[in-house]
């Protein structure tokens, strides 16, 4: 049987560890670390992550706020909600609930959030110092893809990795961060020719794209091991992620599941990223370094 990749109980040791970072701390900074969160309009998913993110925020002594606003708010509105937020000096991270209503672009959005507040990793400057290697705040899925993979001791270096997936969001900050810890990495888009020829050459493989229990036996070499990143919600009700999950597990060497594998790591690592800045604001070592053995996925 493979091993799960069970993110909740890592996430849940990740959490002990910040809530004694913040307190340990927290009489010498003036304030508890503060996050905010934009969320424009109603998708219903998206309020799920973001109460998700609210509750985490609380069980770890983060103070969170959410700042909601309509789905026709205009663009400018927008901005000068995030230039508020880039001032407010009780806010460490920001973090813009994506996807946005359809007429707003993203880019220009993400591009007005302080830098240094960037709780998603998602900031050019900071895209651009994960592709040349300076520490900066990291994406928070790949962020805690690595994490997972590091916590069951799976290390990276020399072995043959495949993403499946090239979005800004998980496909390309994750092979920016496996390549960086030393795996070979190709990566599979919609347009790739032959998916199952190349996935069966990886010994790591993690799935992004998107489409519901998209990979399955045949993907696979034996001994893989399978991240899935998707989620989704299935007609019959609960969860699914790209992976056909009971089709992989007798193969694969290590699986993450869905739920319970990726998704509490990447609220897990949205936490360590605010704590990492409120740490970095008050002039503190944060020692997170310790959490996961690939200090390249921490400030
Ligand atoms: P996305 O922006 O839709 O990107 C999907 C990527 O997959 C694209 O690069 C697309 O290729 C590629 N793709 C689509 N169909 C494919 C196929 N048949 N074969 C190979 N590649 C294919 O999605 P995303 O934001 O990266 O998210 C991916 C999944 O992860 C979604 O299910 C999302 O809900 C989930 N997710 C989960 C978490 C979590 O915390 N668990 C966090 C973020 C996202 P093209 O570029 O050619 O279009």
């Amino acid at each position: 049987m493979a091993l799960r990749l069970d993110g909740r109980q890592l996430a849940a040791e990740l959490e002990n560890r910040l809530r004694a970072v913040i307190s340990d701390r927290l009489q010498r900074a003036s304030r508890p670390p503060g996050l905010a969160v934009l969320r424009v309009g109603d998708d219903p998913a998206s309020g799920v992550y973001v109460a998700n993110k609210v509750k985490a925020c609380a069980r770890v002594g983060i103070h969170s706020l959410v700042e909601h606003l309509g789905s026709d708010t205009a663009p400018a509105e927008l901005l000068a909600t995030i230039t508020a937020l880039n001032k407010d000096p009780a806010v460490d991270g920001i973090l813009l609930q994506l996807p946005l209503p359809a007429g707003l672009e993203e880019a220009p959005l993400l591009a007005a959030i302080d830098p240094a507040k960037d709780a998603d990793g998602l900031h050019t400057l900071n895209l651009g110092r994960l592709l040349k290697g300076e520490p900066g705040p990291r994406s928070c899925t790949p962020a805690g893809v690595m994490a997972l993979l590091a916590r069951h001791g799976i290390d990276p270096a020399g072995r043959r990795a495949v993403v499946v997936g090239r979005s800004i969001l998980v496909g390309q900050p994750m092979a920016l961060m496996l390549q960086a810890a030393d795996a070979t990495v190709s990566v599979a888009h919609s347009r790739t020719r032959d998916l199952v020829e190349l996935t069966r050459e990886a010994e790591v493989l993690v799935v992004a794209a998107g489409r519901p229990r998209l990979v399955g036996a045949e993907h696979l070499r034996k001994g893989v091991v399978v991240v899935d990143v998707g989620i989704h919600r299935r007609p019959e009700g609960g969860l699914c992620g790209d992976v056909r999950f009971e089709e992989v597990e007798p193969i694969a060497s290590a699986i993450s599941p869905v739920p319970g594998g990726v998704g509490p790591m990447t609220v897990a690592m949205l936490l360590v990223n605010t704590v990492v800045a409120w740490c970095l604001r008050h002039g503190f070592a944060h020692g997170l370094e310790e959490l996961a053995s690939s200090s390249e996925s921490f400030w």
